[in-house]
């Protein structure tokens, strides 16, 4: 098959061989391998060593199937290393093999030259009734190699045509992939934004329960009954189911939140942070009664701008583990600081417990979401392991940080430096999906 200019532009090398892959002659070489010392080589010695094996292969197909589509090789060029798309067939006792770095050079570097076998495959026939005049039995054999040729032609045109019309399937499924990924996400927003709005729904009754169960408490204390903890007894109850049922809630509003991280925004507001440890305290006062708590502000007041919704939850979720995973009677430390050596300066935040701990290895994990230690669980105590995860998000979103230490059988602290920026410079809340 002689060169031609039509493959010119297209970057590849097309080879014809004998039946063991020895080169014969060289069609195109646009890759600047160099042309002389490859005719005559073998193609496995045209290779790197690592794609030998399977060029040996490829000729070994070619051998049974007659045709091989898409085969990569390894070539050296230059001072590089180029991986080729290879296509070849099995013409008359010949191999013809076309190989080109990407796929779509490939598919274009075989069309082209099948025009131009079309092309010569015309000549070559018009040639053929001449000589079959002259000779017939010596063209006998060269019209058999050329009908064979003619089909392997039109196999290669039918398996191209077959290649391009999957490719266009391809790009159909990946655009429905595409469509359907964005209507999942949709409805994941739809699931968590209804998530939101019917934990908040449930919330409000419990809270006005508790409200109600702590005014019943104070007036019971006040009427000096004969024996108090017959009413009070069943009101503490009262208050710390409906303390547990809250916490599932947030639980519930944690996990929502984590799934929902793309789209959630903080809604700043000015508060004082020593008030709002004081106010969670108070609220896990019926979880603490059992513990001992030292609670101790280093300044009278701490006032930033935060999201006040999420810095409750997160104070909350800390103090509640550190009640959770340390034994009735043990010391829970809590300690409030001001840091003004950063910029800009931030509160720091410990909350220190004697309970459990935290084996060393798992440290690490303990904000993946899901994740819960070896040793709570084997003890069998609950939860989900959405907390620490959650208080993790929170504190992303604040650009503040969080760090742990801690001891199996001594205890657990966790410190939380959260920035404290002018209420001017946070972002605001347009966007914002409140969780
Ligand atoms: P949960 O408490 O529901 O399991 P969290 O996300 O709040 O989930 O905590 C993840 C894990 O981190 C816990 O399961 C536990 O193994 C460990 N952990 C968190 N806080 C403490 C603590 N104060 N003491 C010991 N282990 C803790």
């Amino acid at each position: 098959m002689p060169k031609s200019d039509v493959l010119t532009p297209i970057q590849g090398i097309a080879l014809l061989c004998d039946s063991q892959g020895i080169i014969q002659q060289i069609i195109a070489n646009n890759l600047g391998l160099a042309a002389a010392p490859l005719v005559g080589q073998a193609l496995t010695a045209l290779v790197e060593p690592s794609s030998v094996e399977k060029t040996q292969n490829l000729l070994a197909t070619l051998h049974m199937q007659r045709v091989a589509f898409d085969w990569l090789l390894y070539v050296p060029s230059a001072n590089s290393v180029i991986g080729l798309h290879c296509y070849a067939g099995m013409v008359g006792g010949q191999i013809f093999i076309v190989g080109t770095p990407s796929q779509p050079d490939a598919e274009a570097f075989f069309e082209a030259l099948m025009q131009i076998n079309n092309q010569h495959q015309n000549t070559l026939r018009q040639m053929m009734k001449d000589v079959a005049m002259q000779q017939p039995t010596a063209s006998l054999v060269q019209a058999n190699r050329l009908d064979e040729f003619s089909r392997l032609n039109s196999e290669l045109i039918n398996a191209q045509r077959e290649l391009a019309k999957r490719n266009r399937e391809l790009t159909t499924l990946a655009q429905e992939n595409a469509q359907l990924y964005q209507d999942a996400a949709a409805a994941l927003q739809l699931r968590n934004e209804f998530i939101s709005s019917i934990t908040h729904d449930l919330k409000t009754p419990l809270t006005t329960i508790k409200g109600y169960g702590e005014i019943l408490r104070r007036r019971v204390t006040r009427l000096e009954l004969a024996e108090p903890d017959k009413l009070i007894g069943p009101l503490d109850t009262i208050d710390a189911t409906v303390q547990r049922m809250i916490e599932q809630i947030e639980g519930l509003l944690d996990l929502a939140r984590l799934q929902m991280s793309d789209t959630l925004r903080i809604n700043p507001s000015e508060f004082d942070l020593v008030l709002l440890v004081q106010r969670v305290l108070k609220m896990l006062a019926p979880l603490l009664a059992r513990h001992q708590l030292q609670f101790t502000p280093l300044e009278p007041s701490l006032i930033g701008c935060w999201d006040l919704l999420y810095l409750e939850r997160m104070v909350t979720n800390i103090i509640s583990n550190a009640i959770k995973y340390s034994p009735p009677a043990r010391l829970i430390s809590i300690s409030l600081r001001l840091e003004s050596s950063t910029t800009p300066p931030q509160t720091i935040m410990e909350v220190c417990d004697q309970g459990v701990g935290i084996p060393a290895a798992e440290l690490k994990r303990i904000f993946e979401p899901f994740y819960r230690a070896e040793n709570v669980r084997k003890q069998g105590i609950k939860g989900t392991g959405i907390g620490l995860a959650s208080v993790r998000q929170i504190i992303d979103l604040h650009g503040g940080t969080i760090s742990v230490t801690s001891e199996e059988h001594v205890g657990t602290c966790f410190t939380i430096g959260l920035p404290i920026i002018p209420s001017s410079t946070q972002h605001g809340a347009d966007e914002s999906i409140a969780l």
